[in-house]
């Protein structure tokens, strides 16, 4: 029997929360059970239509969806600069978990941009589909499930990012929006954004320009910067004020934090190993001094001495570990050289593997990259004792 794959996603034009992309996989028989149900393109239904339909459409089809967090989707879009990079992505999960469980040739997409990004993005399993996308593709009961699908994942979504402030985020990006945005910028400080908003909408670009004082914009460049540096460690802080320190000062004193959420692997004499997880590489790992400075000149022979053991005991311990071909190792000083935390220098260790492509392991659902980024922790820190 002829069986295709659709896929939709939800929440790109919604400020509030991140964004949701769905797959469901139909046969003929499917097709006209969904058609009965009144299964149709998720912006022709109430919200309470899309709960009970898409209880339904589970039941009956094989289905996949993934979800990616408003902080997942704001270190994303500060790393790929391209919603249909993102959507490309998403998209090509969901197909390819479809695929995992069962045969199918046939995907229909929505025209969202270039299909070359979700066929980028596909993995050995998924190559071997035709991937159509068309313009009006809910039309297709497998795309209208997915779209019902997707909305009933970003609805959840949405409910989840309002209760950890304890408010009902609006849908969409108007003025109700606009107005919520502002009540818990002032509530919270700007810092509140990166967790619960998308960014980099024009509505953050307004809520900016209205703000008063010079302290006001001050802030909001702290804001920004936070948003680009965003880390996990960092996300009990986020509805506390903006603190003052920077995130290697932070790291350094947390000397009695729980082991695995600080992910400080190692504390020399004058100088310490972080692991990088913005963006999160396997195994990309930073050795800072305690002291805060951005002058490499500045640092006494103790702390060149720390710094430079420190780097030969990762290469060490990253090479018993996880046995890498190769390293990039270096600094970035000031801005202008793609330093992200330009005022607390360190130094990168970045472990190279024949045909490791940068884009997979960065781009990863947020569930997977934090059980990755704790194995990896554990793995490493076990070398940092050991070795
Ligand atoms: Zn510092």
């Amino acid at each position: 029997m002829k069986k295709w794959i659709g896929t939709d996603e939800s929440g790109k034009g919604d400020y509030f929360s991140g964004l949701v992309v769905a797959g469901v996989m139909v046969d003929e028989s499917t097709a006209s059970k969904l058609k009965e149900l009144g299964v149709k393109d998720s912006k022709r239904l109430s919200d309470s239509r899309v709960k009970v339909l898409s209880d339904s459409i589970r039941e009956i089809c094989p289905h996949s969806v993934v979800s990616i967090g408003p902080e997942r989707y704001n270190e994303l879009y500060s790393r790929l600069r391209n919603l249909n990079r993102i959507l490309g992505w998403a998209h090509a999960r969901v197909i390819e978990n479809l695929v995992t469980q069962t045969s199918c040739e046939l995907v229909i997409a929505d025209k969202f941009g270039n299909k070359r990004y979700i066929e980028k993005a596909l993995m050995e399993k998924g190559k071997q589909i035709r991937l159509e996308q068309r313009e009006k593709a809910e039309s297709d009961p497998a795309v209208a499930a997915a779209s019902i699908l997707a909305r009933d994942g970003f609805l959840k979504e949405l409910k989840k990012t309002g209760d950890k402030i304890g408010v009902l985020l609006p849908k969409g990006a108007g003025i109700q929006v606009e107005e919520m945005a502002q009540d818990l910028v002032k509530k919270h400080g700007e810092g509140v954004l990166g967790s619960i908003a998308k960014v980099h909408f024009k509505t953050t670009q307004k809520l900016k320009a209205n703000c008063s004082s010079p302290q006001d914009s001050a802030n909001w460049e702290k804001a920004e910067r936070l948003d680009r540096i965003w880390a996990p460690w960092r996300t009990k802080y986020i509805f506390s004020p903006l603190a003052e320190e920077c995130i290697f000062c932070e790291a350094a004193k947390t000397e009695h934090r729980q082991p695995n959420t600080d992910f400080v692997l190692y504390r020399g004499e004058k100088a310490f190993v972080i692991m990088n997880i913005f963006p999160y590489n396997n195994g990309h790992l930073m050795v800072a001094p305690y002291r805060h400075t951005a002058n490499v000149e500045e640092l006494t022979q103790e702390e060149v001495d720390s710094l430079f053991k420190l780097v030969q005991k990762s290469v060490k311990v990253l090479k018993a570990k996880m046995r890498p071909q190769g390293f990039n190792i270096g600094m970035n000083l000031g801005k202008v050289a793609g330093a992200g935390i330009e005022e607390h220098l360190h130094i990168h260790i970045v472990p190279r593997w024949n045909g490791d492509t940068n884009f997979m392991p960065v781009v990863s659902e947020t569930k997977v990259i934090s059980q990755s980024l704790e194995e990896a922790y554990k793995l490493l820190k076990e070398g940092f004792t050991k070795i």
